[in-house]
């Protein structure tokens, strides 16, 4: 099978010939047909967080595919059924976060894409019991993107407690922030888009953001207080100063929900403003299973739109660059079928 492997971190990936895997107990073997590119995968090639990937290793946690053959022990997925295989590969299913219905945190957890091989190939293995049924009717090149940049907006939406009457700002409209417009305004919410690209400004128009500000000319935080100030302020944008101007943009008792990881990170938070206004900060993982099932159930009923363009799998280092320069509108998915 073709795959996508970082063998160095910081280096170019090689597109080569690998052994078709065989699935092991609770495993399942699947053939992708769409992998999304998501900016994460950027940062596990490089080695950008504290916890690293170790090379050899196939990126990609936004692959869909075909179930073409069944491990021992597994039970409820059929060969010839569409799944999705999130960043979530594994969680124990029995610790206190698991069980609590934040699979999420377990510290057991093993993700796609970074700890085991994810959706950069023609076939990929995954634990069937958090593989994710794809309904019929959702597109498979739509449910690649809705499998990282779907679920991940649409937790952190309800992390921050969006309800009708909210003003949320989305800061960074690429492969998530197109999403989590959308999603806000699902919740109810009006939607402040910025970011600094021209054609990501024009798309949140046209996904129908009420207000859109440009990051490289508006002062966005003065904008924004003008406006009443953020109820809740996402962080998708992969610019710490952006996480600074979101913080910034609250009014008294605002959320502003983190999502975004850049290299080195670090968000300096006034104390007196944070405690006297009564603002929160919170971080937001990804999403559920349960999450990304409601995800797809939305897509299916035609509340959300996935803007994407597809791409060979040979190409996956131009379009690395390409999402770096922020020239991309607003998810590359690449075409394995
Ligand atoms: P992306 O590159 O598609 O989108 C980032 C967007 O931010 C682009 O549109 C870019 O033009 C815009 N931008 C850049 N600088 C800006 C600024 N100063 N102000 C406003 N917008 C700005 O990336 P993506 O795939 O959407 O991922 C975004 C980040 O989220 C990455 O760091 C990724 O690792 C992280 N991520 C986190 C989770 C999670 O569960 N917490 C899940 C997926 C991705
Ligand atoms: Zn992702
Ligand atoms: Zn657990």
């Amino acid at each position: 099978m073709r795959a996508a492997v970082v063998h160095e971190l910081g280096r170019p990936l090689t597109v080569e010939d690998r052994p078709v895997p065989r699935p092991g107990l609770h495993q399942v073997l699947v053939r992708i047909e769409a992998s999304g590119l998501c900016h994460t995968d950027i940062h596990a090639a490089r080695g950008d967080w504290p916890v690293q990937p170790t090379p050899p290793f196939v990126p990609g946690h936004e692959g869909v595919g075909v179930v073409e053959a069944l491990g021992d022990g597994v039970e409820g997925v059929a060969v010839g059924q569409r799944v999705a295989l999130p960043w979530l590969g594994y969680a124990c299913g029995h610790c206190d976060q698991c069980t609590g219905g934040w699979e999420t945190l377990c510290l057991e957890q093993r993700n796609t894409g970074y700890g085991m091989d994810g959706g950069y190939a023609e076939h990929a293995l995954a634990d069937a019991r958090y593989a994710v049924p794809v309904p019929d009717g959702v597109d498979p090149l739509d449910a690649a993107p809705l499998t990282c940049a779907g679920v991940t907006t649409y937790k952190a939406v309800k992390v921050g407690g969006v309800r009708p009457t909210d003003l949320v700002l989305v800061s960074g409209i690429g492969g998530l922030g197109h999403l989590a417009l959308q999603y806000a305004k699902v919740f109810g919410g009006t939607v402040v888009a910025v970011d600094v690209e021209d054609e990501k400004l024009q798309l949140a128009e046209e996904l129908g953001a009420d207000h859109v500000l440009d990051a490289r000319t508006d002062d966005v935080a003065a904008e924004v207080q003008r406006l009443g100030g953020a109820d809740v302020a996402l962080g998708l944008a992969v610019s710490p100063a952006s996480l600074d101007t979101a913080y910034a943009s609250l009014r008294r008792g605002g959320r502003l929900v983190l999502v975004s990881l850049p290299a080195d990170g670090v968000l300096q938070v006034p104390v007196f403003d944070l405690v006297l206004g009564g603002k929160s900060v919170i971080g937001s993982i990804v999403g559920t299973r349960s999450d990304l099932a409601e995800v797809f159930e939305l897509h299916r009923l035609g509340r959300t739109r996935v803007v994407r363009e597809t791409r060979r799998l040979e190409d996956v280092n131009a379009c690395f660059e390409e999402v770096l320069a922020g020239s991309v509108p607003a998810r590359l998915v690449f075409d394995l079928r």
